[in-house]
């Protein structure tokens, strides 16, 4: 069964900029720069016929391009950390287009994501890392900021069937040409 995710991908400059950031936390696990994106929906393990629905319910999302700035470091897990990321500037568009990867899911046969859109880059993953050592980290790089950047489509990826992790796939791309 496919692990799927649709995501939005960071441009290779931003990318760039983002592998900056690496090191500096220990027992971290620090995410490779080609796998970086911005989730959209997270579908997990599913059959093929609920990808194929999925798949081709996302086809039918219109959306014009619009830009995205990354503005921020944090954290998930407080006292004990899970992941590191960059933030999303709040953008209407963005709320926009998870809303309409809601529907698609919930077209899919999906049931309704009960979390929160909190849109991010992952960073790093952590397991038994000192919550100091993330505090630390983010009051030294905490001040992160990017110039805003096209998103100019969404893409479906896979990742590896039931553990997850990279390198995903991209399974189908989908250009924002709507209105
Ligand atoms: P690993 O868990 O091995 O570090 P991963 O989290 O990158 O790998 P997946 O678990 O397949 O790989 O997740 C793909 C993407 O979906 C990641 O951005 C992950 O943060 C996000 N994700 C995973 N589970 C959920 C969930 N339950 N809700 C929202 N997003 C999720
Ligand atoms: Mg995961």
């Amino acid at each position: 069964m496919p692990r799927l995710f649709s995501a939005i991908e960071v441009p290779g400059d931003i990318a760039e900029r983002l592998a900056g950031l690496r090191g500096g936390i220990d027992g971290a696990r620090w995410v490779d720069p080609d796998n970086y994106h911005i989730t959209l929906r997270f579908i997990g393990d599913v059959d093929g016929t609920t990808a194929e629905r999925f798949s081709e319910a996302l086809a039918k999302v219109a959306c014009a391009p619009f830009s995205l700035t990354l503005d921020g470091l944090g954290s998930f897990g407080r006292g004990r950390p899970r992941a590191v990321w960059a933030g999303v500037a709040p953008s209407t568009p963005l709320v926009s287009l998870n809303r309409d990867h809601e529907k698609a899911a919930t077209r899919a046969g999906l049931a309704a994501e009960t979390r929160n859109f909190h849109p991010h880059v992952t960073l790093a993953r952590m397991k038994r890392v000192k919550a100091r050592d993330v505090a630390t980290y983010l009051s030294h790089n905490g001040a992160f900021l990017t110039g805003a950047f096209p998103v100019t489509r969404f893409v479906l990826y896979s990742s590896r069937a039931s553990k997850g992790g990279g390198p995903y796939v991209v399974e189908r791309a989908y250009p924002l040409d709507g209105a």
